[in-house]
């Protein structure tokens, strides 16, 4: 068994979605084809339910119908004959029809999950309209019939497991199906999402679940590229990663990857492979539990971040403190990324601060608090990097001028992580592709 994920541009027109049919009947090997939306649909939804949210009803109703006549222009090149057409505007009538009645409810978090499951839902209904219409055989895999997440959002593997083995039995002589990346349900059964991008974590977790021999996941570009391609000029393809490398990378804002999309397939050692659709004869990246030749393969960066500092003359020699720090972060369910320490201060870096304020109260009575917000953490990742004593060098001399604020060495063989100010990101990342990697 085979997954084949494709994202948004993968299925963002109607002849893509043709290339996607002949991609996954290219061979007799059983495949689930997870789907995530059409490209544009995930963010006209968040766009939607943000109007409702706000109570601007007649906004939200002329952004629901744009919407529609996207996807009606979509359907007539997407199948030709009557009664695929018919099949296609019936999927239309009933997901529109839902974002028309929830004009009139008023607007909750739950509702708003319900909002952006829309978008999967009609593209794997329309991807399944034009393989009918082609005569091709398949089973549609509602995800949420399978897919779980518990009350902490994470995901339930074992009742994937036990779900999804059941519906592929129901279907047993099937070779293709077809699912919703992206969507679940939660611990209180209402829908739920695995964040955005999370289709890539779907398809680990299929592939996890379903003992698959590949993970295929099927994007816009050649595999995963030495530094971010939408900042750095020159980049280029990496043939191969090791799961490590994968995940330090995807973690660290490789947006390629989904940030938690690598542990499922690492834990049940299904390779991973990065394919472009609109190149599928390209190499791509292949990511195996193989450890890779050592050196630099990749940098990433990761937007969004706040450093918090606590300083306080209570920590010197005091043992303890640390803990006290780590239990106020881990109460109100915040994850740290780097930390430095000092006889007298304590820095950390998270990338979500809901709970901030919350957290700087009760840290108030640790210390003396300060706060920098638009942080991003830059990553250099590769096999050992860390061991490699010319490596900092580079690193440091290519960034000569720029202020860091923090540095991670050492907790991972395979990762150098900078602190700098968000608007210094672009230029780190350009002089570290030429540090680094000498383009
Ligand atoms: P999909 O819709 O297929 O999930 P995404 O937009 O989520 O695609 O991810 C692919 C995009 O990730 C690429 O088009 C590229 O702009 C971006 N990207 C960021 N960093 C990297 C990287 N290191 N290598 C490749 N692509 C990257
Ligand atoms: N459609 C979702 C998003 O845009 C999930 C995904 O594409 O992976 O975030
Ligand atoms: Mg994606």
């Amino acid at each position: 068994m085979k997954i084949m994920k494709f994202g948004g541009t993968s299925v963002g027109k109607p002849a893509r979605m043709h290339e996607v049919a002949r991609l996954a009947t290219a061979d007799k090997e059983p495949k689930i084809v997870v789907l995530s939306a059409v490209s544009g649909t995930t963010n006209a939804l968040v766009a939607i339910s943000q109007k409702l949210a706000l109570g601007e009803r007649d906004a939200a109703r002329l952004a629901i119908d744009a919407l529609e006549t996207q996807y009606q222009n979509f359907i007539a090149e997407l199948v030709h004959t009557d009664a695929a057409l018919e099949k296609a505007r019936a999927v239309l009538q009933e997901h529109f029809e839902f974002l028309h009645i929830i004009l009139r409810i008023s607007w909750s978090e739950a509702l708003n999950k319900d909002i952006l499951a829309q978008g999967e839902l009609l593209s794997t209904k329309l991807f399944c309209t034009y393989l009918e219409e082609q005569g091709l055989r398949y089973a549609l895999l509602p995800a949420l019939d399978f897919m779980r997440i518990d009350e902490h959002e994470e995901p339930q593997l074992d009742t994937i497991r036990t779900l999804l083995g059941a519906m592929l039995q129901q279907h047993a002589g099937t070779g293709l199906f077809v699912t919703q990346g992206f969507i679940c349900r939660n611990a209180r059964g209402e829908v739920d999402n695995l964040k955005r991008g999370g289709s890539d974590y779907s398809a680990s977790l299929i592939a996890a679940a379903a003992g698959a021999s590949v993970c295929e996941i099927w994007t816009d570009i050649n595999g995963m590229h030495n530094n971010d391609p939408r900042v750095v000029d020159r980049t280029l393809p990496v043939s191969r990663l090791s799961f490590d490398e994968a995940a330090e990378l995807a973690y660290f804002g490789a947006k390629i990857l989904h940030p938690a999309s690598i542990w499922p397939a690492q834990q049940h050692n299904v390779p991973v492979k990065l394919l472009n659709t609109m190149d599928p004869g390209a190499e791509g990246t292949l990511i195996t539990g193989d450890a890779t030749a050592p050196g630099a393969k990749a940098i990433a960066a990761k937007d969004g971040i706040t450093a918090v500092n606590i300083k306080s003359s209570r920590m010197l020699l005091a043992y303890g403190f640390l803990r006290r720090v780590f239990e106020i972060f881990e109460k109100h369910r915040t994850s740290i990324d780097m930390i430095t320490t000092s006889e007298v201060a304590v820095s950390v870096t998270i990338d979500n601060a809901s709970a901030l304020p919350a957290i700087l109260e009760e840290l108030g009575a640790l210390g003396t608090v300060s706060v920098d917000g638009d942080q991003a953490i830059v990553s250099i990742v590769g096999q050992e990097i860390a061991s490699d004593t010319s490596m900092l060098q580079r690193v440091f001399s290519s960034l000569e001028g720029v202020e860091i604020r923090m540095v991670s060495y050492g907790g991972s063989l395979h990762n150098i992580s900078l602190l700098v100010a968000a608007d210094k990101k672009k230029d780190v990342l350009q002089r570290l592709n030429k540090g680094v990697f000498g383009l």
